[in-house]
């Protein structure tokens, strides 16, 4: 019987989370520009949130591929809280 969650299934539920945070910041980062009429700086932080959001679809894209081979259950983010 597997742990749960497994070693491997928290190390990614830690990188999905990391990322998730980061799309957050980005986007308030975007907000705050925009509000400002910062142009130049809302196009930057564009940039580097599409760059970001391609890292969330490959952390969540791992996380479910790992949930899928190794059967294990996807738990709450609890110890991430
Ligand atoms: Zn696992």
């Amino acid at each position: 019987m597997q742990e749960n969650p497994c070693a491997v299934y928290t190390q990614l539920q830690l990188h999905v989370n990391s990322v998730l945070v980061k799309l957050v910041e980005l986007s308030q980062a975007i907000h705050g520009a925009f509000l400002n009429g910062d142009e130049s700086e809302v196009s930057r932080l564009d940039r580097e949130l599409e760059g970001e959001i391609g890292r969330k679809e490959r952390a969540l894209g791992a996380l479910r591929q790992h949930v899928k081979e190794h059967e294990c259950v996807p738990s709450r983010s609890r110890q991430l809280e």
